[in-house]
């Protein structure tokens, strides 16, 4: 039998569909890749916007005559839109069943380990026995397939409850691994060849915290960094998501002292603006954040800074947006993923504040400061031009190999060989555009 796996969202998510194609492949399904000849689909969602939400719903449709096609055809959902059980139609309830008539079942990513008995009681199929018995979902190796994007979960869930966020309500309360597992995981794929370790969480930077840490010279975070940056075989290290209000200063000594600290860091700042991350509850203020990258940039003068902004939050003035695109001009940060607010049921925005600022107007924000941003991001990689770049190829997209230079910018030249996938790649950089460098490999052209 064939499975395919759709999946949204975030890193994390990509992750977890490692996780949950390790227990499918234990069970006999064979990968295919479409869902078209498939007799088991899994979405694995994203909720963190309505949008998001309505394209699943949307798929509703095209299941149907694929049903009918195909009656041994069997449709689950799981990740950030499964909150609270697990388990088949007429089990356990939950809205996808009424809203999208061909969905079978649905689990929460922390039950993967229940996958193998409910495909048993839909498919009647076997196998995998090992896993109902784990602890946690964590302890199911990954099937890593592409060596140049290894993204390793470190914590699971969140405490922070920032106003807009339905992330802590979808995932629950923030659960670290342990860290001898995580550096197994790492030490694997190393051997196996990947270079770029990417760790995530939500707020990695409070991995394995408690307030009896007030004592420690380094927190349990940096020391997991120094532990990766020994592993042999790794030489880049990146991190998502570091909440800036508990960045530490050990963390940022790291820049500049262990070898694999690239020149780049995710900040996600939200908004440049002090009265609307107070109603966001982020629990910082700009200065705090101007602070994080003052000493960021006394570490590495050069390094790249990417952030998110929400534009729209409710009650945002004109005033207050300003003062977001100031401080991104300002701290010249090169890299915006831009997101127009979206009001999640549940979150304390929701319950508390009015989603007042008009579509018309959140757009209208969003093109002025993605505009803001590819200026910034132009001049930025201006740098480059003329500069020999290290790329990891990432993949090979019509007729050119792309990846990403250690500063986090897509750098590409012209090549067709899969066999680059993974390799480190020299250019010498001809063409600085807002989205991507371009140029020539220099001679050996893999190292
Ligand atoms: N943990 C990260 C942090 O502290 O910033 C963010 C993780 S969140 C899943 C990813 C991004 O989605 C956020 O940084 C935010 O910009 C965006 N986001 C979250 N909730 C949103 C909402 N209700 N509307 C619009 N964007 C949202
Ligand atoms: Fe959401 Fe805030 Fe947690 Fe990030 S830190 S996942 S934005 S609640």
């Amino acid at each position: 039998m064939k499975y395919f796996i759709q999946t949204y969202g975030c890193q994390m998510n990509y992750s977890d569909s490692e996780r949950i194609t390790t227990v499918l492949e234990k069970m006999g399904y064979e990968k295919t890749d479409g869902f078209q000849d498939a007799d088991l689909i899994l979405l694995n969602t994203c909720s963190v916007k309505q949008k998001a939400e309505d394209r699943i719903y949307g798929l509703g449709e095209q299941f149907a005559p694929l049903k009918e096609q195909n009656p041994n055809l069997k449709i689950g959902i799981t990740g950030c839109m499964i909150r609270k059980e697990s388990g088949i139609r007429g089990e356990v309830k939950h809205e996808v069943f009424d809203i999208m008539p061909t969905i079978d079942f649905v689990f929460r990513i922390k039950d993967l380990m229940q996958l193998p008995e409910i495909l048993h009681k839909l498919h009647h199929v076997g196998g995998a026995d090992d896993i109902k018995n784990l602890c946690s979902y964590f302890h199911i190796n990954p099937t890593i397939t592409n060596l140049a994007q290894v993204f390793i979960p470190i914590s699971n869930g969140c405490n922070n409850f920032c106003s807009y966020c339905i992330v802590p309500y979808a995932r629950g309360r923030e659960e670290c691994r342990d860290i001898a597992e995580i550096l197994d995981e790492v030490e694997k794929v190393a051997k196996r060849g990947a270079k770029e370790i990417n760790l995530v969480g939500q707020n990695v930077s409070t991995y394995n915290a408690s307030d009896a840490d007030l004592h420690l010279k380094e927190s349990h975070f940096a020391q997991l960094l120094r532990k990766i940056d020994a592993v042999e075989g790794v030489d880049r290290i990146r991190f998502y998501t570091v909440h800036p209000k508990d960045m530490t200063n050990d963390v940022i000594n790291l820049f500049g002292e262990l070898k694999s600290m690239v020149p780049h860091i995710h900040l996600p700042l939200q908004s440049g603006s002090e009265s609307v991350l107070k109603r966001m509850n982020r629990l910082y203020t700009p200065d705090r954040f101007r602070e994080l990258v003052r000493k960021l940039r006394s570490r590495m003068p050069n390094i790249s800074i990417s952030t998110d902004i929400i534009v729209g939050f409710c009650g945002e003035t004109e005033k207050e947006f300003m003062e977001s695109c100031n401080l991104i001009r300002e701290l010249k940060i090169d890299l915006i993923y831009v997101s127009k607010y979206s009001e999640r049921k549940g979150t304390l925005a929701e319950k508390t504040m009015k989603d007042d600022v008009p579509l018309d107007a959140k757009k209208e924000r969003f093109f002025r400061i993605t505009e803001l941003m590819k200026n910034i991001s132009h001049d930025y990689n201006q740098q480059f031009k003329g500069r020999k770049v290290k790329i990891l190829v990432e993949r090979i997209n019509k007729g050119y190999a792309d990846g990403k230079i250690p500063e986090f910018k897509m750098a590409r030249f012209k090549a067709d060989d899969p066999k680059l996938i993974g390799k480190y790649v020299n250019i010498k950089v001809d063409k600085a555009m807002e989205w991507c460098l371009e140029g020539e490999p220099i001679p050996p052209a893999t190292l």
